[in-house]
């Protein structure tokens, strides 16, 4: 095993689809600057588990704030 730290991202159902699939049609046009411009910084991501923190979380990817469920990814 090696000893490099994995990074985990939390990611709105819309941007988790865009990032994982490259399906940019749930997103409106500025989230989806928002998105490429996260996916060009962090390269390619793994997506990890569904998440469903309580109370509003933010976005990692389009910045906005969530309430419900979303995605984790991993950098490795
Ligand atoms: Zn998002």
């Amino acid at each position: 095993m090696t000893s490099a730290t994995t990074t985990a991202y939390q990611l709105c159902n819309s941007c988790a689809v865009a990032v994982a699939y490259g399906d940019m049609t749930a997103l409106n046009t500025e989230s989806t600057a928002q998105v490429l411009a996260f996916m060009a910084d962090h390269g390619y991501l793994t997506q990890a588990d569904d998440i469903d923190p309580p109370g509003y979380w933010l976005c990692e990817c389009c910045g906005i704030d969530q309430l419900g469920a979303g995605r984790t990814f991993t950098h490795d």
